[in-house]
């Protein structure tokens, strides 16, 4: 099995190699000879003309002249690299020639003689670009006043009068290495793109598209900073949307300081060098705290250490000046950064075989990148393509994408999580305010209703009683001795009596009637649709029942007995008139010995409404 996986991988990895090298786009055009002769016509579209070119070591003003003879002169193609240290015997400054031979018929066509250009492809460290003598093109400051300045193409119109009259056009271009820095570790020359010879508009249109994408990718990447710096501030739970913010920010910063037309804002070249070194430092520290915390990973101290150490190398740039610390920085960066990559392949599979699909999504995204890195490793190697084609940055580009998805995920599961919370509180709040209704009408102690509670009903019953026009009658009672109990048992058994005593009257009263504690050791009772007698009947038989009721509080067992007033709603009674009424009974009863029940005078009471 494992073999098989080895052989399907490897036979993958075969079959990308070949659609690398024959996918990669190739210049259209080469020309083959010193004396190259080329057509109007096949000027139709740019080419490129980097084969047999003429080179020399060394330095005179002569070898710019259209008629010099550079007959003994070494071969190379535009782009031969350099050996590392460059020539220092020539003071790092080489000559390159190559003469080129449109014909006779050239001259005649205006068009073409007025619009030729030149584009040349990015030198070490500055270059002088001369057609048929004259001087068309610098970059950079040559030596005594070297200024390296490598990282822009140059697109020139080439004068009409470069080209002589039997229509041939010869190019020489002075190049110089560059400092120790530079040369000791580019050796010198040209690289990228190398020439191309067109129209002049069309070459600086491409130019212009080339220098674009890179500008294009730097304000998406200040987008996503400057929303996920927002997001953060918002909520400062998520802090993988913190890292998220300073990558973007720092990867805006990079592309932009990869993008030719940066030198709108005018820095020093210097600058813009030590800008995208330190970028390159400080990306990488950036990026695996922003997957460590996407996956909710701790980092170890050995990761901690080395994303601290990037950032240093980074602020090294930035605080030392020349170019030396760029290139011995970046050096060190690159151990720690395969530390890095290695630590971060190891975090991601153990989150893959943990089963989180979060590093499903990691290893798409790196997929992607490593294919457009094999891509341009391939296309810088084997096919020699400069950097206008490469695809790793969008290749990295999508990884970049790969976290942003993920990390919207994440604020989506924040949002649905507050909308459960929110959800839950308002739940938790009706609950609350359900149990403080019930708690406003009810007793603590034995779960009635208590007086509010009791009043508010009675007056429901007897506002229906009264539309209804059918009668009501209404019991106090009041325990007799009671004090008694607290005094020999304490107030808890008191407490346990009077929440037994609530239960025995619910057992015995009919569903219709209200029953509440009227306070102490007084319950009050609302009997719908009952006359005073029917009242009186009830009462007696709540009296009766007790003596017999034995109340069972831990082992002690005890009776008790109650008196019970009696009377009947009348058409001008409030409620308070009608417990009054039941009131004075009761306290009859209670002075004419306790243990009974007894009605109001019947004289007075008049009955219902009808
Ligand atoms: P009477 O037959 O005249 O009604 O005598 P009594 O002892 O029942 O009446 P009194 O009004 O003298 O005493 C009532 C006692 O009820 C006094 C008070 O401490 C007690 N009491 C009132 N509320 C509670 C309560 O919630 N728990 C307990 N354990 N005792 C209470
Ligand atoms: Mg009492
Ligand atoms: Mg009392």
């Amino acid at each position: 099995m494992l073999i098989l996986r080895i052989a399907i991988s490897r036979l993958c990895f075969a079959v990308f190699t070949l659609l690398c090298v024959f996918v990669a786009p190739v210049p259209n055009g080469y020309a083959q000879s010193n004396e190259l002769r080329l057509s109007v016509s096949q000027l139709s579209e740019p080419i490129v003309i980097d084969r047999d070119w003429s080179r020399r070591v060394g330095d005179s003003a002569h070898y710019a002249e259209p008629n010099f003879d550079d007959a003994g002169w070494e071969r190379v193609p535009l782009n031969a690299p350099w050996p590392t240290g460059g020539y220092p015997e020539s003071n790092q400054i080489a000559w390159y020639r190559l003469a080129v031979d449109f014909g006779r018929q050239a001259r005649v066509n205006p068009q073409f003689m007025g619009n030729l250009g030149l584009k040349i492809g990015r030198v070490y460290s500055a270059f002088e670009l001369y057609a048929g003598g004259q001087l068309v093109g610098v970059r950079g400051g040559m030596p005594p006043n070297a200024s390296p300045d490598w990282d822009r193409d140059i697109v020139v119109r080439v004068p009409p009068e470069s080209i002589s009259k039997e229509g041939r056009l010869v190019l020489a271009l002075r190049v110089w290495g560059g400092p120790k820095a530079v040369t000791s570790r580019w050796g010198g020359g040209v690289y990228g793109d190398t020439l191309w010879l067109g129209d002049y508009f069309t070459l600086t249109s491409a130019d212009f598209r080339t220098a674009l994408a890179p500008l294009f990718l730097a304000s998406l990447f200040l987008l996503s900073a400057v929303f996920s710096f927002y997001i953060y501030s918002r909520s400062a739970s998520l802090r993988s949307y913190f890292w998220f913010a300073l990558l973007s920010s720092t990867l805006a910063v990079y592309c932009y300081s990869l993008s030719d037309l940066r030198f709108v804002v005018p820095l020093d070249f210097v600058a813009y060098e030590k800008i995208e070194y330190a970028s390159v430092c400080f990306i990488a520290p950036l990026l695996v705290h922003t997957v460590w915390s996407i996956l909710e990973v701790e980092l170890t101290p050995l990761t901690r250490a080395l994303t601290a150490a990037c950032a240093v190398l980074g602020a090294a740039i930035g605080v030392i000046p020349g170019l030396e610390i760029n290139f011995a920085a970046i050096d060190v960066f690159r151990v720690f950064a395969a530390v890095l990559v290695y630590q971060y392949v190891r975090t991601v599979y153990r989150v893959w075989r943990q089963g989180d699909d979060r590093a499903v999504v990691f290893i798409l995204g790196s997929l992607v990148f490593i294919t457009t890195s094999v891509h341009d490793l391939f296309a810088a190697v084997v096919l020699k393509v400069g950097p206008g084609n490469m695809w790793s940055m969008y290749g990295f580009v999508s990884l970049v994408v790969c976290m942003g998805v993920l990390l919207s995920r994440q604020y989506a599961a924040v949002l649905d999580n507050l909308g459960g919370l929110v959800t839950g509180r308002t739940q938790e709040l009706r609950d609350a305010n359900t149990r403080l209704a019930r708690y406003a009408r009810e007793d603590v102690l034995t779960q009635l209703l208590n007086r509010r509670g009791f009043q508010e009903s009675a007056e429901a019953l007897i506002a229906r009683a009264q539309a209804q026009g059918s009668t009501l009658s209404l019991i106090l009672c009041d325990v007799d001795h009671f004090k008694r109990i607290n005094d020999r048992y304490g107030h808890t058994v008191g407490d346990r009596v009077l929440q037994h005593l609530a239960q025995h009257l619910t057992l015995n009263v009919r569903d219709v009637d209200i029953l509440g504690r009227w306070g102490g050791e007084e319950f009050i009772l609302v009997l719908p649709e009952l006359s005073l007698s029917g009242a009186q009947t009830l009462a007696q038989r709540l009296c009766d029942s007790l003596p017999s009721q034995i109340f069972r509080v831990d082992d002690i067992r005890l009776g008790l007995t109650m008196t019970f007033g009696v009377a009947q709603w009348r058409a001008s009674d409030s409620l308070e008139s009608l417990i009054a009424r039941a009131d004075v009974a009761l306290y009859d009863g209670k002075t004419r010995g306790r243990c009974q029940v007894v009605s109001e005078r019947p004289t007075a009471a008049k009955g219902s409404l009808g």
